[in-house]
């Protein structure tokens, strides 16, 4: 156990699906040296396959008595393999018109954008951008061997110790979230380090600092002034993903509002266009009564009365979703 957590609560009805926050961290920690097909921060399109794909079945975590479990590691075809582009052709020598990848992909990190699920005009899908949970009782430390995986006091980060790992993968089996990534480059497992360099400097991530829809808050559970404590506790509307799988993930999410559907005669049904039961799937029990909350505080908002929890969700200052002092 840390003496502090650290938390990033995400609100899903902000994501636009830019990858504005992929291409942050990925220039960042991930483009070079054997990283090249590692996500650390992905977004993915729900109802979807995820990524890697079918991590959501790959098993690992913790069983209702608390068991570690071990999972499937994930194929490189489950990643997506990263391509090179024949830039000499293209664009110097012009002995090709295109540009070309240099290998088949089959399967990649946005594979299935957009696509979601059900029939036009019910039709629907959201945005789940993910990053290691930094959990506060995390599978991957539980499953190394060496004790390279550790937990700083001071904020509850997640890291690996480079010296220590020696690349067994346990970590990348047992994180049910599949946010361990093998380099077989220096053959040593690597993750999402939350930008603790940058934190350390009272930055915010840089997912966080450049997402384009202002979605991310970061801060820490504790701070009754925060924001985190504002969204997790207070109106308990932001939940994690899959509490089920027994890591107690310190990113939480405030579920998708979308339209009722249409019946047959295209008029408004009194029914969810999400299926409550795919985001329980997710989120959670705690779902019905966070979307009830988000409703009924925005009626308040719209009949111009004061509404803390919407002012919070509209962060009508960037800053002001970063409380990490
Ligand atoms: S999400 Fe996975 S990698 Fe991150 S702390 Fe939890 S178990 Fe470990
Ligand atoms: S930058 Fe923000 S809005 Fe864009 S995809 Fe990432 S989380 Fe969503």
């Amino acid at each position: 156990m840390s003496n502090r957590q650290l938390c990033m609560v995400m609100d899903l009805n902000k994501c636009i699906g830019c990858h504005t926050c992929t291409s942050a961290c990925k220039t960042q920690w991930t483009n070079r040296n054997g990283r090249e097909y590692m996500y650390w921060n992905n977004v993915e399109t729900k109802p979807g396959d995820g990524y890697p794909r079918y991590y959501e079945a790959s098993g690992g975590g913790f069983d209702e008595n608390g068991q570690l479990k071990m999972g499937k590691l994930p194929s490189a075809e489950d990643y997506g393999e990263p391509w090179e582009y024949n830039y000499e052709e293209a664009l110097m020598t012009g002995t090709d018109p295109w540009l070309r990848p240099n290998v088949k992909p089959t399967w990649g990190p946005n594979w299935d954008e957009d696509e979601g699920e059900g029939l036009y005009p019910n039709s629907y899908h959201f945005y789940l951008p993910r990053i290691c949970n930094h959990c506060t009782n995390p599978a991957c430390l539980a499953a190394c061997s060496r004790n390279a995986i550790y937990k700083r006091q001071e904020d509850g980060i997640v890291l690996i110790d480079q010296e220590r790992c020696r690349g067994y993968r346990y970590c990348v089996t047992a994180c049910p979230y599949k946010k361990v990534y093998f380099n077989e480059q220096v053959s040593k497992s690597e993750k999402c380090i939350f930008c603790y360099p940058r934190i350390e400097k009272g930055l915010p991530t840089a997912c966080a600092q450049q997402c384009v829809g202002r979605i991310r808050w970061i801060g820490y559970r504790d701070d009754e002034d925060g924001p985190i404590h504002t969204l997790v506790d207070k109106y308990r509307v932001a939940l994690p993903l899959h509490a089920e799988w027994g890591t107690q993930p310190n990113v939480f999410y405030v579920p998708p509002t979308a339209p009722d559907a249409y019946d047959a005669d295209g008029t408004p049904a009194d029914d969810d266009r999400i299926p409550l039961s795919y985001l329980e799937s997710l989120f959670g029990k705690g779902v019905r009564a966070a979307l009830d909350t988000l409703e009924s505080e925005r009626a308040k908002k719209r009949a111009g009365k004061e509404s803390e929890l919407m002012d919070t969700l509209i962060a009508y200052k960037h800053s002001d979703m970063f409380k990490l002092g």
